[in-house]
């Protein structure tokens, strides 16, 4: 799988999902994945490189441990978070 692909199939699924906290799905560049702190972080989804077909999954296990945040929300969260309030 080509590293187009695997960046066509993660652009997709922040589009389609949009930001958790304030739905915002616009732009695609500023939303991110965040790891839920109860989860064991493999890799970060934006450092993803398939070098098989069957890695993919590696990739949609890795997912399931996220939540979609735009720029915003995700810096108002890690605050949340520094401060215990998360
Ligand atoms: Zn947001």
């Amino acid at each position: 799988m080509r590293k187009t692909d695997v960046q066509a199939i993660v652009t997709y699924i922040k589009t389609t999902s949009g930001c958790t906290i304030c739905g915002y799905n616009s732009d695609p560049t500023k939303l991110d994945f965040h790891h839920r702190e109860d989860t064991d972080r493999k890799f970060c989804i934006g450092d993803f490189r398939c070098s098989q077909v069957g890695d993919i999954n590696k990739l949609f296990d890795e997912i399931d441990k996220c939540i979609i945040l735009c720029r915003v929300c995700h810096n108002i969260w890690e605050a949340g978070l520094r401060r215990g309030v998360l």
